[in-house]
């Protein structure tokens, strides 16, 4: 398959648009058109790791940490990050990342940590992004009514919480005149046609306004489709960073220290917080989440698990009486890599495409 393809398939499970604006996701090294076979998935892009590909003859290697992150003024081979580059060229290697994406999706790096922990009631910790809600107003004849509706909403629109198919159609008296070169489902050339149509409206997440208009326009019959798209003040699904929902049963901080531990399989954690302290809602953000600690202290959890705390961090959660769980940022996120696989191995019917995941442990810290 075509690098191409494989970026389709990721955009599916990672969509571009939820990255953080500072972040730079996407195909880092490669050319679309180029043909792959053999992906290999892994945290970061380091000279081990792009060796590993050279070994295992990789096509596409697919990182959660973007290789680029500031502007680069040379490309010497003799240095760290020159050197991956020159490896990836020399060997036809392609290099595509999802990071704050994949954060933030659905089913993603989040989700999966809030799965592990068998959080329940899980919603999003921090809001990044609020999708559009667009009103979408059409002109159907009679007989045609069912068939648009059924096709709009079968491609998305009309979902109203955990209703489908949500819509409203008044009757009404089209008019139109077809002019020279037409070729009218109903009246004549030049003639005024009076036709009954009912106007069908409802609701479309700007995310998937493209599919419903092409769904509109292949179900209806008339050659020009008249309809109207309206803004519209609603708020739409939010996406964001971190998750937070209720523990399965309430549970001390030990023990959720216990449970996290054996989870991400980690030698050890640094932990805030009393041991006895009673926790029954928890806030998780892979990576570096102690920008969250507010929103997690906001949305009534007692406990925040995610990476890199600093010194001031802890004190301060220690003072506002939340804990925190510092847990390894590799194995935050690491974990995510198997599931990562997995997920596109579901989206990848051909069997002639292996999906491989990185050996190299990339975390540089190691316990002493
Ligand atoms: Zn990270």
């Amino acid at each position: 398959m075509k690098v191409s393809e494989l970026m389709t398939i990721m955009e599916d499970i990672a969509p571009a648009h939820l990255a953080e604006e500072w972040d730079h996701v996407g195909l880092q090294v490669g050319d679309l058109n180029q043909e792959t076979e053999r992906i290999m998935i892994a945290l970061d892009a380091d000279q081990r790791v792009i060796e590993e590909a050279v070994s295992k003859r990789i096509d596409l290697i697919i990182t959660h940490h973007p290789l680029f992150f500031r502007p680069v003024q040379k490309l010497l081979f003799h240095q760290p990050l020159g050197k991956i580059v020159s490896l990836l060229i020399k060997n036809d290697i392609a290099l595509f990342s999802a990071h704050t994406n994949l954060d933030i999706a659905v089913g993603g790096i989040n989700d999966y940590l809030a799965e592990l922990l068998d959080l329940r009631d899980v919603t999003v910790l921090a809001e990044t992004k609020e999708e559009a809600l667009l009103k979408l107003v059409v002109f159907v004849p009679v007989d045609y009514l069912d068939q648009v509706r059924n096709a709009i909403s079968e491609a998305g629109a009309g979902h109203i919480g955990s209703y489908s198919h949500c819509t409203f159609a008044a009757p009404g008296e089209g008019t139109f005149v077809p002019l020279p070169g037409t070729n009218p489902f109903v009246g004549k050339l030049g003639q005024l046609e009076k036709t009954p149509e009912y106007r069908l409206e409802t609701i479309v997440p700007a995310s998937v306004l493209n599919q419903v208009i092409a769904a509109m326009i292949s179900s209806h019959p008339y050659e020009e489709v008249a309809y109207d798209l309206y803004p519209t003040a609603l708020p739409g699904a939010a996406d964001g960073l971190g998750r937070v929902g209720s523990l399965s049963q309430q549970m001390t901080l030990n023990q959720l220290v216990h449970k996290v531990k054996k989870l991400l399989a980690v030698e050890g954690l640094r932990v805030v917080g009393e041991g006895e302290k009673q926790i029954s809602r928890v806030a998780v953000c892979g990576g570096s989440g102690m920008s969250l600690l507010k929103e997690a202290q906001h949305k009534g959890a007692q406990c925040l698990l995610t990476s890199d705390m600093k010194y001031h961090e802890a004190q301060e959660a220690l003072a506002k009486g939340i804990a925190v769980i510092d847990a390894d940022h590799f194995a935050t996120e690491g974990i995510f890599i198997s599931r990562l696989a997995s997920l596109l191995k579901n989206r990848i019917s051909k069997d002639e495409i292996t999906i491989l995941t990185s050996e190299i442990n990339t975390n540089p810290w190691r316990f002493y």
